[in-house]
């Protein structure tokens, strides 16, 4: 037997990626939108495949998805870039401006997969810690930045996991503080009152990155795209892998634009059914609910929150256990389902409470 090749030696201490699933009943641990698209939009993309020339590959500048999200979003097409979901718009922002010798900052606690697409692209992860209720002090942040000098700041708003919303005008803020790129990862922006796409400018050094995934109900499709200076969309042109994006894919984007009304609606709903859930959670004894932004919420169980969530589960419901996490020590997340799912979480959650020791 030959010895198998060695991966990138700083890949070998590197954890996959991982979201454990389980077949329960009610499933709220991965912040997918608890709605299939509208039954008219997946006709209208089913008839437009019709016409796709399937030996060809797709339109590599994915032109006609960018003209139309730039009309959608206010905003012109050369700010735009389109890839395989915002994990894929953040993987070609950190294979282009960070790697090896480059530095990207977080604010923990985050999401995963900023620290970990980072340390696959070889760029070093530095991290600075956020303050009173999961927020990031602009003062603290400017400190870090000064003392670090990233090339890429990563921020988060409605931040993942904590729902924690940033300031309005903390992007800009930073990105007068250094000399790097200001990342603001807003797949969960449209749930949220303020973004920071408006102050991206040609001459500045904001990016906004979002994604079809939750509020467009699109998750299985993979389309996520960033607003940003065109001098840096061209750059992330030059990185990226010709024909990344299929052309289904660019089609259901396309289309589901015109359902934007009906997108709107959902969002309003599941708005409604946070603030609802939230307000219900706020009266049970046991759990702390923290203000969310976005499409969930974090709950900070006062007893052990592993041993919450196990017995979520035997009730048939399934949450994400952030609760041996650093930094998020007993704290369980809740993705916004139905009003039917998010009622079976709670009353699951006031059973599985009576026989926890609090
Ligand atoms: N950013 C954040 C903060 C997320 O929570 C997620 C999804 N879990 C993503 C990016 C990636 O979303 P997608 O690749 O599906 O667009």
């Amino acid at each position: 037997m030959r010895a198998p090749v060695a991966p990138r030696a700083d890949l070998v201490a590197l954890e996959g990626y991982h979201s454990p699933q389980l077949d329960v009943s009610v499933r709220l641990n991965t912040n997918e939108s608890p709605y299939p698209p509208p039954p008219e939009f997946v006709e209208a993309w089913l008839d437009a495949l019709r016409g796709i020339p399937l030996n060809r590959y797709p339109d590599r500048a994915a032109r006609d998805l960018r003209v139309a999200l730039g009309r959608h979003l206010g905003q012109p097409v050369e700010r735009l870039f389109c890839a395989n979901g915002s994990n894929e718009v953040l993987q070609t922002l950190l294979l282009t401006y960070g790697g090896p010798g480059r530095k990207a900052l977080v604010f923990e606690p985050t999401y995963a997969l900023h620290a970990h697409i980072s340390r696959i692209t070889g760029t070093e992860v530095v991290t600075a810690e956020r303050g009173d209720g999961f927020a990031v002090d602009v003062d603290a942040a400017r400190r870090a930045i000064e003392r670090n000098q990233p090339e890429i700041v990563l921020l988060c708003s409605p931040n993942n996991p904590t729902g924690t919303l940033d300031d309005p005008g903390l992007a800009s803020a930073l990105a007068g503080a250094g000399a790097g790129l200001v990342v603001v990862d807003e797949a969960y922006g449209e749930f949220a009152d303020h973004s920071a796409i408006d102050t991206v400018g040609d001459d500045d050094r904001v990016v906004v990155a979002r994604t079809y995934s939750k509020v467009w109900s699109m998750a299985s499709l993979r389309l996520g795209f960033c607003v940003a200076p065109p001098s840096v969309v061209a750059e992330l042109e030059k990185v990226v892998l010709p024909y990344h994006l299929a052309a289904p894919t660019q089609l259901a984007g396309l289309v589901a634009l015109r359902f934007g009304a009906e997108m709107d609606a959902r969002v309003q709903r599941l708005c409604d059914e946070r603030e609802r859930l939230a307000a219900t959670l706020a009266s049970v004894d046991g759990v702390t609910v923290y203000p969310s932004g976005a499409n969930f919420v974090l709950v900070e169980a006062a007893g052990d929150g592993h041993d919450l969530w196990q017995r979520l589960v035997d009730r048939g419901v399934l949450v994400r256990d952030f609760s041996r996490w650093p930094r998020l020590d007993d704290c369980l997340r809740i993705t916004i389902g139905t009003p039917a799912e998010n009622d079976a979480f709670v009353d699951a959650l006031r059973d599985a409470l009576q026989e926890v020791p609090v």
